[in-house]
């Protein structure tokens, strides 16, 4: 069939199987290009499939040789419908690392239930026996709680009061001005048992309780910190709440890992277009303003640029991590360059519908969401049948 794109508001309905394995052979040429890095060698990745999880995957397997084990949750192709970007990423990352005589085998349901960590638990003590690096790499809108069944909502708003700034509608390029209402009732809670880090400590609970773990595990999960400009709405508001805990629970895990020698850690990332962060109002103004300033400076990376450097100079250097004063992981430093964040934030005083095409990257933004679900890349030809039935090469 002739897939294109189907956009409604900040998702797109479709996906284009050839142009998501094209996404993910640039992301393992760039991982190649970038040599070995002296990592771990059994991996599982938990929010494998898309964004800063993939980008993980692709960083072992290529950048390592690792084996890996990745966990998803995403829609397979049927007859006529397309599958959703992430299970085409994923099949075509199984594709290339069994090419590559690489072990990788994934599971496609909902990490935050009991079931699917079993299943995990049972591959990995059938085929790796224990592994060395947890990847935990969830963003999700909702959660099932395993225990009480159920269903905890998240939520993206401010705290304590009303927060109005700008925000884009990055297909339209219109700029407006955006009021969202701040948290009410157990919005807070919600939104930490969501995002929060309860389900990396269950998941990590779980894989030292069957002792899983290798001598010196190490578990990272990911964060986000930002500008003031994002800060009601971001690590001020409901979502920060959640990273706080997330972060905090790092800390929790690192404890109990001890008796491993493990050690639980938080990396703080860049803003980057994902699934996740189109959803968040007023940050993709910021990341338009913020991919120009970047690009112009040559210091703009995307997912996976950013994760080989966490690797190779944070992760793998053979060294003690760096920690800032909070015990995080920063590989947002780029972002957070004073001189980046100045120029951002004057750029932003001035953006209107108007000028935004010229004083931002508007382009940079929007062609990278459709990339996102395989479209606008560079080298496919849309015009040609491809067919959307596309099977999980380890289901085989
Ligand atoms: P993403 O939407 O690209 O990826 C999310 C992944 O989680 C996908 O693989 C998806 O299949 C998986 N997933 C979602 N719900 C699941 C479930 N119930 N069970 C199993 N898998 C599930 O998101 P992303 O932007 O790469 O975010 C990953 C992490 O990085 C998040 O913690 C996010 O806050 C953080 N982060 C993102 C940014 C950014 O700008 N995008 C910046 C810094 C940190």
């Amino acid at each position: 069939m002739i897939i294109e794109p189907r956009t409604r508001g900040f998702i797109c309905l479709t996906s284009h199987p050839t142009g998501c394995e094209q996404n993910v052979k640039n992301q393992i040429e760039y991982v190649k290009s970038k040599g070995e890095i002296e990592g771990a060698k059994k991996v599982l990745v938990i929010g494998s499939s898309t964004g800063f999880g993939l980008a993980s995957r692709i960083t072992s397997a290529f950048g390592s040789d690792a084996a890996t084990i990745g966990v998803f949750f995403d829609k397979p192709s049927t007859e006529g419908r397309p599958g959703s970007p992430g299970y085409y990423n994923t099949a075509a990352f199984e594709k290339e690392a069994h090419k590559a005589g690489l072990y990788a085998k994934s599971i496609n349901g909902d990490a935050f239930s009991n079931e699917i960590k079993q299943q995990v638990v049972d591959l990995i003590k059938k085929d790796l026996g224990q592994v060395d690096l947890v990847i935990y790499s969830l963003a999700s809108p909702v959660r099932t709680h395993p225990d009480s069944g159920k269903r905890f909502k998240s939520v993206l708003k401010p705290i304590g009061e009303v927060f109005t700034n700008k925000t884009v509608d990055f297909h339209t390029g219109n700029v407006s001005e955006i009021s969202i209402n701040p948290a009410e009732g157990e919005d807070i809670e919600n939104t930490v048992t969501v995002m929060g880090g309860e389900d990396w400590k269950m998941w990590m609970d779980a894989l030292k309780a069957e002792n899983l773990l290798s001598e010196g595990a190490t578990t990272v999960a990911y964060s986000y910190i930002g500008p003031d400009v994002t800060k009601p709405v971001y690590r001020n508001g409901t979502i920060g709440a959640a990273k706080d805990h997330l972060e905090a629970t790092a800390f929790e895990i690192t404890d109990e890992l001890k008796s491993i020698g493990g050690k639980a850690y938080v990396s703080v990332n860049k803003a980057l277009v994902t699934q996740a962060s189109s959803a968040i109002p007023v940050i993709p103004l910021y990341i338009s303003l913020l991919y120009k300033v970047m690009k112009e400076k040559g210091i703009h990376e995307g997912c996976i640029e950013q994760i080989q450097r966490l690797y190779s100079e944070r992760l793998y250097t053979g060294e003690e991590i760096p920690l800032d004063e909070k015990g995080r992981i920063r590989i947002d430093d780029w972002e957070m360059y004073e001189d980046v964040q100045e120029e951002v934030m004057e750029l932003w005083k001035t953006a209107t519908t108007e000028n935004l095409s010229e004083i931002g990257d508007l382009e940079g933004y929007s062609n990278d969401f459709y990339n996102l679900f395989g479209f606008k890349v560079p080298g496919v030809d849309y015009d040609k049948d491809v067919n959307e039935m596309v099977a999980m090469p380890s289901e085989k």
